[in-house]
Formats: structure tokens, sequence, C-alpha cells
């Protein structure tokens, strides 16, 4: 199918098995090209007459050419956007088993909260005393999240996890030079098996980054750690449980260990989905930790709404915690906003991480999951986070083969591709397999210490019987890959709107522009 520029509307759908139609959908699944290609600039959607007689005030900063936009009516416009949103594969139409990312069910009572007009409509700049309600929440949550973990402070401005990362490496930095050994303390400790925002963070604030290795079991010999340790290690980044989800065992001695070196211990907790309720931080000697609340609890990722990285702090941490944050005092709540102010309650806060207070949606969704399961119920989602990821790995374990052997796993199972060997089929092949099969595809050659990873996260939000199918479905596509029937794979999507993306090309001269079409007749040679 040509568009009206005469170029295919779907790239990649041209050489696929299924027979042409003449618009280029397939049944209910509908090409949507750019609104450049279905609009035109010669129209309008509107129908306002031009204004009369008005002087302009613009100040001599009218515009002076068109403005490039492609006149649509307004179902046009709507289906545009409607057919795109349907394009998106999410946790509401689907498993989405992606590892390391805790895409999970985001209740929909959440929703209703942060739309209650109190919190929807709040505005940042409000004057404290008309906010009171929004502060106490914020407080309530901080409660929560230090009681969880068992840690003295938070600081919840941080929108992500990386950038909770950053906060707590900042305020680690801010605790190294108050005792002026900023000069010496340079390294940061990074295990093979951390996230890769980890490395990233701590070279953002020049630190010098020191892998260390990962032991045959997958975890972090303690061994290792001290041999690295000196007066130069300011701390050590480890992920627990890690990517390869598992859970760092030695974590006490590891722990034990910086703290005996004058070092701090940073602790990334994205994943404390599979912890929470069962073992608390503070108790493993943890100096600082990022939450995410769009894994743990159950706040929307990405395109459903930002992402929101509170970071928890030990007794030694706290003090250096970004401004703003919320006190409770006799006169109601109130927000210590700059360091000045932070100062007059013995706080040596390194500033400010972020404009304003952090994500109050996300806060609101974060405490109306905590609340409406309480503790227990906490607590039970991630046992059954970590009870469905086993489940999956027993469900596969004789086809597929796991690097560390077949033993519990935390909130994710990670697979390699050994059992792949000879078949000529790849993990990006099996992957893009799944997408025929309406899955989409687990993380994939993530984490790097494994080859060919594959790692799957089902969450607690899946039932028994949609586990069973996954299962069902990933054993059927792993008898075929070893059946020989390379096809299904090497070929695969055969079925979404675009097949195999060159997305190392799209990632290299990713195209941001749309630019005019040339004539149809220059095309065509
Ligand atoms: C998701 C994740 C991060 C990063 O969180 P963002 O919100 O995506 O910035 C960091 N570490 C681990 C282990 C994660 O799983």
């Amino acid at each position: 199918m040509l568009n009206r520029q005469g170029r295919p509307t779907t790239p990649g759908t041209s050489d696929s098995a299924a027979p042409h139609t003449f618009t280029g959908n397939r049944a209910l699944d509908q090409t949507e090209p750019l609104l450049f290609e279905v609009g035109r600039l010669e129209t309008t959607g509107v129908d306002y007459e031009a204004p009369k007689k008005v002087k302009a005030r613009l100040g001599g900063l009218a515009r002076k050419g068109e403005i490039g936009l492609p006149g649509l009516s307004e179902p046009e416009a709507m289906r545009h956007y409607v057919r795109l949103s349907q394009k998106n594969y999410g946790i509401d139409t689907g498993l989405f088993p992606l590892g390391s990312c805790t895409m999970k069910h985001n209740p929909r009572l959440n929703e209703r909260m942060a739309r209650l007009p109190g919190f929807g409509d709040v505005h940042p700049l409000q004057p404290v005393s008309t906010v009171q309600g929004a502060l106490e929440l914020m407080h309530t949550l901080a409660h929560w999240l230090t009681e969880l973990t068992g840690m003295d402070a938070v600081a919840l401005s941080p929108k992500a996890g990386a950038h909770g990362e950053l906060c707590g490496m900042m305020a680690i930095k801010a605790a190294i030079e108050a005792k002026g050994e900023a000069e010496t303390r340079r390294i940061v400790l990074v295990p093979d098996s951390a996230h890769g925002t980890n490395p990233a963070t701590a070279a953002l604030l020049q630190f010098e980054v020191r892998p260390v290795p990962v032991r045959e079991d997958g975890t972090v010999d303690p061994e290792s750690v001290k041999a690295l340790l000196g007066p130069d290690v300011a701390a050590i980044m480890l992920t627990n449980p890690n990517t390869c989800g598992l859970f760092e065992k030695d974590i006490v001695a590891i722990a034990d260990a910086m703290h005996d070196a004058g070092a701090y211990f940073y602790c990334d907790g994205a994943n404390y989905n599979a912890i929470v309720g069962k073992a608390r931080p503070g108790d493993l000697g943890v100096d600082a930790m990022h939450i995410n609340l769009h894994k743990t609890f159950s706040t929307p990722h990405g395109g459903g709404g930002p992402g929101s990285g509170p970071v928890v702090l030990s007794e030694r941490l706290a003090p250096f915690a970004p401004v703003p944050f919320v006190r409770h005092t006799d006169q109601g709540f109130e927000l210590v906003e700059d360091t000045h102010q932070a100062e007059k309650h013995g706080a040596h806060s390194f500033g400010r991480i972020t404009a304003f207070q952090g994500q109050m949606g996300m806060f609101v969704r974060a405490l109306s999951y905590m609340l409406s399961h309480g503790a227990d119920g906490v607590r039970q989602a991630s046992e059954d986070a970590v009870l469905n990821a086993n489940y999956i790995r027993a469900g596969l374990a004789d086809l597929m083969s796991l690097p560390f052997g077949n033993k519990p796993c935390m909130h994710e199972v990670l697979f390699d591709d050994h059992w792949l060997k000879d078949t000529g089929v790849s993990t990006l092949d099996f992957a893009k397999a799944m997408i025929d099969e309406g899955y989409h595809p687990m993380t994939v050659y993530f984490p790097l210490v494994v080859h060919g990873a594959m790692l799957i996260e089902p969450t607690e939000s899946e039932s028994r019987a949609s586990l069973d199918l996954f299962i069902a479905t990933l054993r059927d596509l792993a008898m075929a890959a070893k059946r020989g029937d390379k096809e299904r794979f090497t070929g695969a999507p055969y079925f979404a709107p675009v097949r195999r993306l060159d997305e190392t090309r799209a990632a290299r001269n990713p195209v941001l522009k749309w630019m005019p079409p040339e004539p149809i007749s220059e095309a065509a040679e």
C-alpha cells in the first residue's frame, strides 16, 4: 500500500507472507501514517474567521511564515491518536514479562484517588496553608517508606530510579565532603551484576568506577569487595536483588566491610518489590537506596505517568538529604524549601535535585496501593511475585538453560542462550517470535554477565492460568527451535504492524523531523 506521497505506509509489511490488502490494513489493525501524511497543509480543520481590526500586541513577534501544520477534521485527528494508542502493548493488554522493569498491574483505585480534585488540581506554587492535605499525604508516604525499609529519612523528590541513584550518591558525596575526604575518596565499586544506571550515576558525579567481579553463582563475594577496599573508596553501588534475579546473600558482610573502610553502601533497590515486607534494607546495613514507586508500589511507567524514585537514607546520610522536605509542626505541615532553612533544622542538605516537590500524582497512587494492601498485603505481593517467577523457572527449566543452575530465584528468572546452540535461532529471534504469539518479549541481552540473556519477570499480577498459557507458549516455541523450525524465528515477527526494525540505525541516525516528501516522479525512480 502506498500513501499519497507514494511511500509504503507500513514499512516492512510488504515482504510478509500474508496477502496484501488494498488499504494496507490488516483487519481491524489499521495502518497509521503520520499526521503530515494524512492531513494537508493547505486546508484547515477549524473554521474561525480571521479576526478583523485587531491591533497586534505581539511586540513584533508575529509569525512570518506558514506554521506548517496539516489540516484535519476533528474525527480524523481523534482517530489518528486513538489508533496510535491501540498500537501500544501494555500491562492492560497482556502479560508483560520485561525483567528488571516490574511491569505490574496499576490498580484503578489508585487512579481514582489521584484524580480527587484536592490532589489532582493542586499546584506546586500554592501557599502552604492551602495544601495541608497534600503535604500530610507526602508526610504519611515518607513515614511508610522509612518504616518499611527501616531507614531514617527519605527524599521524595527524585523523578525516576536513575534520578534517585543520583540523589543518593549526591548525599554520599556531600557526607564525604563534610568529612574533608572529597580529595581522597574517589572510587565507587560497582559489581558486574549491577544495573547499568549504577556506573553511569557514579561517573556522572566524577567518581572513578571500579568493577567487582561476580562469582560462579551470580552473586558478589565479600572477599572480592574487601580486596578492592582502601582509603580511596567512597562507596559501593550494589543492586539487590541483583540483575540475575538473585538475592545477594552476603549483603551484611559487604555492608560491614564498607563501613569498616569508612565508605558508604548504596543499594539499588529499584526492585524492592521482591523483598518488601520480608527484609528491611536498614537492617542489612544499607546507607542509601532508591525505591521505584513505579515498580514496587504499582504506579504506572512511562506513557501512563511519570516515574518516581524516592531515596531512603540511613542515620549517617539523613542530614544531607535534598530539599524540599515536609516537616510536621504544631502549626501543621511545612515545606522546608532551601538549604538555609534546612540548616535551621540541623540539616546540611546538598540542595535541590528537582524543581518543586516531586511527582505528587505518584505519591497519591503509591500511598493508595500501600494502604489498600496493608503491611500483610504488601508482603504477600512480594511473595507472589517471587512465587510466580519460580513457577516459570520450574515450567521451563527442562527446555531452556539457567546460567546459575536450577535454583530458586527472586522476582525474576534469568535464562541464557546455551540451549539455543546449533539451532540457528538467537535470543533476539526467539523474542521476536514471542511477538507473533501476542506477548511482549522479556528483557533480552541484559544482564551482560550471561550470554544471550533472557530475563523474565511475571510479577504478582498474573493468575496461574495466565502463567500456564505463557509457559505453554514458550515451551511450544522452544520445541520448535530445537526441532529446526528456524523460519518461525528468523523471519519473526510475521504478524506485527512493522516487522524487524533496524534498531541500530534508528538509534544512530534518528529521524526526528518530518520532511516534506519529494515529488512522486522522483521518488519512483
Ligand atoms: C528500573 C531500574 C533502574 C532505573 O529506574 P528508572 O526509573 O528506569 O530510572 C535502576 N536499577 C534497577 C535495578 C532497575 O530495575
